[in-house]
Parts: C-alpha cells; sequence; structure tokens
C-alpha cells in the first residue's frame, strides 16, 4: 500500500475532500502512474452537483497524464519511466464492441469501470479512511498516483510537456473526435459549434484541421469567443444577444452541414437540431445531467434528410489518436496552451470545480506533483 493525496468525492451535500489516502499496488494488466497533469472537466461537475449516480467515496478525475512508476504481473507493453496520457474508457479487448474497433464502446469498461466504480477485476485499489475508495471512469487522477488498466494508460513520446498534454485523455480527443471520427466532417463543410468550453474549443480546432469552409462558435461568455476565434472559428454568436438559431441562420442561410452542441444542456441539443441545412447533422458531444429529454420535429427531420448523432469520447481510438494528437500539438498544428487558463495545486481541486461551474474558467490542469515536470 502507498499513502498518497487524493481529491475524494462523497456526496454532493459534502465538501471535496483532499486527504491521505492508500492505493494498493497494481494487479495483473495494471500499471501504477504518477500523476503530472488532471484536467478540471464537466464530467467531474456533473457527478460532484449530483447529477449522475456513482459509488462513493470516490476519487475524483478522469484526464491525466504522468510517468509509469510499477507495472503489473502481464504487462509487456508499458515500463517503469513511460510518459502516458490516461483514457478513460479502457478497452478490454474482447468484447463485441472491441472486437469491431469501436473501442470508446467497450461493453466490460462501461458494465464494470463506468457503472461499477472499480477496475476490470471488479474491486478498486483505493482506501479511504478505512473503507473502500472507488475509481472515476478508471481513471481518478485528482491524486499523486493512480492505478489503471494497462489499456487505459497509453503511451506518448517522451519530448511533450508532460501536464499539457493530459487535456488531450478528455477534452481533445472527445472535440476532435467528434469531428473527425463521429461526424467524419469533409473539406468545406459549414460548422457550428455551441459552448467554447475545452470540448468545444477542440471541435472548432477539429473543424479548423478538416478544412471546414465555416466554423461559427456559440458561447455566453466574450472571451471565449475571442479564443475561438484564435483557434479556428470564422464567426461568432454571442448567445447573450437573442435566438441563437435565428442568429445562426442569419450567418449562413441555408443552414448549417454540422452543428456540434458541446454542452449538452437540452436548449442547447434544440438549437443544434433547429440551425441544421438540408442534410445536415446535429452532433450530441456535451454530456447533459442523466434522464433529460429533448425535443425535435421528426417530420422536418425526415423531409430535410437530416442526422442526430451521439458522440462517446469523440468515438475516438485511443492507442491511435492520443499519440496522433500529440504529434500535431507538437507541430503546431493543434494549440493545447491557448486552452489552459490556471495551473493549481491538487489542494485546489474544489475551488477549480468551483470556478469551471462558474463558466470563468477554460481547462485547469491540477498539478499533484510539481517536481515530475
Ligand atoms: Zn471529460
Ligand atoms: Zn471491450
Amino acid at each position: 500500500m502507498t499513502s498518497m493525496m487524493a481529491a475524494v468525492f462523497r456526496g454532493a451535500d459534502q465538501p471535496i475532500s483532499v486527504q491521505s489516502v492508500e492505493l494498493a499496488p497494481p494487479g495483473p494488466h495494471e500499471v501504477e502512474v504518477a500523476i503530472a497533469g488532471a484536467g478540471v472537466c464537466h464530467s467531474d461537475l456533473h457527478m460532484v452537483r449530483g447529477e449522475w449516480e456513482h459509488r462513493t467515496p470516490v476519487v475524483l478525475g478522469h484526464e491525466g497524464s504522468g510517468v509509469i512508476t510499477a507495472v503489473g504481473e502481464g504487462v509487456t507493453d508499458l515500463s517503469v519511466g513511460d510518459h502516458v496520457v490516461l483514457s478513460w474508457v479502457p478497452s478490454c479487448g474482447e468484447c463485441r464492441f472491441c472486437l469491431a474497433g469501436r473501442v470508446a464502446q467497450c461493453q466490460k469498461s462501461l458494465e464494470v469501470i463506468a457503472a461499477g466504480g472499480t477496475l476490470f477485476d471488479g474491486t478498486p485499489r483505493l482506501t479511504a479512511d478505512g473503507e473502500a475508495c472507488y475509481h472515476y471512469l478508471g481513471v481518478s487522477s485528482f491524486a499523486q498516483r493512480a492505478v489503471v488498466p494497462e489499456s487505459g494508460a497509453i503511451k506518448v513520446r517522451r519530448d511533450a510537456p508532460l501536464d499539457v498534454i493530459a487535456l488531450v485523455g478528455c477534452a481533445v480527443a472527445t472535440g476532435v473526435g467528434a469531428v473527425r471520427s463521429t461526424a467524419q466532417v469533409p473539406a468545406g463543410a459549414t460548422v457550428a459549434v455551441i459552448g467554447c468550453g475545452g470540448v468545444g474549443l477542440s471541435c472548432i480546432q477539429g473543424a479548423r484541421m478538416v478544412g471546414a469552409s465555416r466554423i461559427v462558435a456559440v458561447d455566453l461568455v466574450p472571451a471565449k469567443l475571442e479564443l475561438a476565434l484564435k483557434l479556428g472559428a470564422t464567426d461568432t454568436v454571442d448567445g447573450r444577444s437573442g435566438d441563437v438559431v435565428a442568429r445562426l441562420k442569419e450567418l449562413v442561410p441555408d443552414g448549417l452541414d454540422f452543428v456540434f452542441d458541446a454542452i449538452g444542456a437540452i436548449v442547447t441539443t434544440e438549437q443544434a437540431i433547429g440551425a441544421l441545412g438540408i442534410g445536415g447533422a446535429a452532433v450530441v458531444v456535451g454530456l447533459p445531467p442523466a434522464g433529460q429529454t429533448a425535443s425535435f420535429e421528426p417530420l422536418s427531420l425526415a423531409e430535410s434528410e437530416q442526422r442526430i448523432l451521439g458522440s462517446n469520447y469523440g468515438s475516438c481510438v485511443p492507442h491511435r489518436d492520443i499519440p496522433d494528437l500529440i504529434d500535431r500539438y507538437m507541430s503546431g498544428e493543434l494549440d493545447l496552451d491557448s486552452m489552459i487558463s490556471a495551473r493549481r495545486p491538487l489542494a485546489e481541486a474544489s475551488a477549480a470545480l468551483d470556478d469551471l461551474a462558474s463558466g470563468s474558467a477554460l481547462r485547469q490542469l491540477l498539478l499533484p506533483n510539481p517536481d515530475l515536470l
């Protein structure tokens, strides 16, 4: 057992506690990672607000990067000292979806890791105050160390800045993946992105990378729209100034080919569908609270041959896409630095979630082991 500091969540009615937690060594086909950077994402916020259920206590965080510090039995592709980015859908390699190459839909990962809060053997490696403590999406990166399935640790080049590349593990893989893999946006397409947080700004960069002809950024915060222009948006719509769908139709009168809802707030999903042109596709990539429903007019959808696509983790294949995205960052094609609004110590995990909730923050990185950087 290793003692370490971690951000533990016990329930929406209780404060997050950054405290000492015990971590067991990695089991077969698991690795231990010293966390260098941990991004603060809306999916952490959904849990903290009680909008998604999870077993508790649980160590938060599902976006992270670091260095391998120990490997379990049977691990052959990873060694101590390797730099890794963590994936929040570690794949089992055996289920129908893994065998078909759709690893972001791994059913064992969904049932055991996401729903159970454990690793693949159905047990957690974490203990807090003498009781079992659960993993969040097989990552739990708001901690000095994490034990994760080997398929959830993606080996990356060593010359990339270790804290920055944490973003690739969730926001960037999700946003760029939604454009490239889920929607397969072709060059010349017209695109709008609703919501300019980490995922939305990554959708905008993905749309720029594939050569979209128009990229309209929609947000409520002027500073985020400014940044969207820097990262590739051609136009902006301030969501506070009237009807978003009407504004989008003024900019692109025929309607858009693709609209990405990077918020998942129901009203934004309905705006995404409402702004589509003939043959257009609305892509739901931001995740709403559980149990909500949106509405649309099926007649219009049928007549205009429109599509509504769901995108989980950007339909990404982590072992293929994460190293590719880091190469694109290192070559200057992808801008990650501009998306980082703060670097904070692990002790400020709760304050960082508050700043994300208030809309004032972009991507914030927690640095649990500053000595690694
Ligand atoms: Zn996330
Ligand atoms: Zn699987």
